[in-house]
């Protein structure tokens, strides 16, 4: 039910969590991040508050990271529990995603890929998601932003969705429909979220993502095209901040 994510040179973590917090009036049952350093992607989650999963990952000297994602549940499939917490890997474990809103078509898509040998750890339609872009991009032999691009003309329903590659240590993707998501424009950072909220003491500068749009956040560069894979010009909104 809450979105937050960082990609520039501060520690990940702390940002995260403390953005997640400033969601936790949207509702949830569980949360969790994915951060990305030397040790890999790693993907830490837990049902229950987000002070449960800080306090779990106290005196855990793996978590430094300048990328991450994290993320609160409010579950519409799968009961809250530690598995069905998000971000999810994909199978191969590449990638690693937060999801929010409901995939309609999610059994078939999940019929199709177990048919193809995909096993599930949970129980969700966001797991399902991940999985059928990391088929397309196998199967295409495409980028993960071209598979994601992809994924979103096959899928029905809403979703504020943000990926984690392991082989782009420096790269942020997302993508709306009918969920809300945020960027925050930084000096040499940028932020995703659910709403402003999280963003505003590191910046007032925003730019708000339409249906159908792609941001993609490469070596500090936002990128947004349409799922036409038509360029769009990211329009930066200036928030009035109170001091
Ligand atoms: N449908 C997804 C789930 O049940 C996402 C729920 C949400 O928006 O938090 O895991």
């Amino acid at each position: 039910c809450g979105i937050v994510a960082y990609v520039g040179q501060q520690d990940a973590l702390p940002i995260i969590i403390k953005g997640l917090k400033r969601l936790e009036y949207r509702g949830y049952d569980s949360a969790g991040v994915a951060l990305l350093n030397e040790t890999g992607l790693s993907v830490y989650k837990k049902k229950g508050k987000v002070s449960e999963l800080e306090n779990s990952l106290l005196n855990n000297g793996f978590l430094h990271s300048k990328i991450g994602i994290g993320h609160t549940r409010w579950a519409t499939h799968g009961e809250p529990n530690d598995a069905n917490a998000h971000p999810h890997f994909s199978a191969n474990e590449k990638f690693a995603m937060i999801h929010n809103g409901i995939i309609e078509n999610y059994e078939v898509l999940k019929t199709d890929l177990i048919n193809k040998g995909y096993k599930f750890h949970s129980d969700t339609d966001s797991e399902v998601f991940i999985n059928f872009i990391e088929d397309i991009h196998k199967h295409n032999d495409c980028s993960l932003e071209e598979a994601v691009r992809l994924a979103l003309h096959k899928v029905v329903g809403a979703y504020a969705i943000v990926l984690m590659n392991k082989e782009e240590p420096d790269t942020l993707i997302a993508a709306r429909k009918g969920s809300p998501l945020v960027i925050g424009v930084g000096t040499d950072e940028y932020f995703l979220a659910s709403d402003a909220t999280p963003i505003i003491e590191y910046t007032n500068q925003v730019v708000y993502l339409d249906d159908y749009e792609i941001a993609v956040i490469r070596n500090n560069k936002l990128q947004i095209k349409t799922i036409e894979n038509v360029e769009a010009n990211p329009y930066i909104n200036q928030l009035e901040m109170e001091l």
